[in-house]
């Protein structure tokens, strides 16, 4: 049995100030971690006053991007290295607003992946076709395209690590979820991508989430389906309220 995990990304609409507000609000409030896995996925600048204050609970905090490199001339970039010196273990890799708007290609997103997994982080990989793809009929095939490129080099083992976020491009942050039928199949595409790849184990080891206007109404429709094992949240994980909701749901 996979224990569900729940992820918010934050991107950059929340303050520090109110990033710390949350963590004390939430920080006691969570599942445990056997039951449900919870996370929040912050700007950079907030990471380690989250990390201090969610220290000892079952509330995880994650980065929502790094760079792929462990240092050098990076300017205003952020390492595996100096994440995980604060104790960031968890790293959003290859959101589609990166992959849009920062160039990160399929070829970073596996670089990053390396760099991840080398420091023991856990990635949660994104991967997801556009409204013009699904509309081709091509979905699944632009997402084996982006499972077979972002492996690159990673063996069985380490896949195991990796937690998969599904989410159609088309679906983020516009209020248009996809229906939980197509967002299971695509699941299942994902998951056969891993065990054709690197067998049965690693194919019931590893996590995908459904990302894509995820709320706390909707939530459990998506979790209903078996391959679908927790979700990566976006608007909905920013009010405490609408965060534990979630996990609710979710339990
Ligand atoms: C996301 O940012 O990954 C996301 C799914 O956003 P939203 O839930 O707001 O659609």
């Amino acid at each position: 049995m996979r224990t569900p995990f729940i992820a918010g990304n934050w991107k950059m609409n929340v303050t520090d100030r109110e990033a710390l507000a949350f963590v004390d609000a939430v920080k006691d409030r969570v599942p445990s971690n056997e039951e449900v896995e919870s996370a929040v996925c912050a700007q950079a600048l907030s990471l380690k006053g989250m990390t201090e204050k969610a220290a000892n609970t079952d509330l995880r905090i994650g980065a929502q991007n790094m760079h792929e490199e462990d240092y050098g001339a990076f300017t205003g970039e952020i390492s595996a290295p100096a994440l995980t010196s604060i104790g960031i273990d968890l790293v959003i890799i290859g959101h589609s607003e990166r992959r849009e708007m920062f160039n990160d290609t399929d070829e970073r997103v596996n670089r990053k992946l390396h760099a991840a997994l080398a420091h023991d982080m856990t990635p949660i990989v994104c991967i997801g076709e556009k409204l013009e793809e699904r509309e081709a009929n091509r979905a699944g095939e632009v997402v084996r395209k982006q499972l077979e490129q972002a492996l690159q080099g990673i063996g069985p083992e380490q896949v195991k690590g990796c937690v998969f976020a599904y989410e159609p491009v088309w679906a983020i942050g516009t209020g248009k979820s996809s229906n939980p039928e197509e967002a299971g199949e695509m699941a299942r595409t994902i998951r056969a991508y891993i065990r054709d790849q690197y067998g049965q184990s690693a194919a019931e080891a590893v996590r995908i989430q459904y990302g894509g206007s995820v709320n706390s109404e909707n939530i459990a429709e998506y979790l209903a389906d078996d391959d679908i094992d927790g979700a990566l949240v976006g608007g909905a994980s920013i009010k405490v309220d609408s965060f534990l909701a979630l996990l609710e749901a979710a339990q």
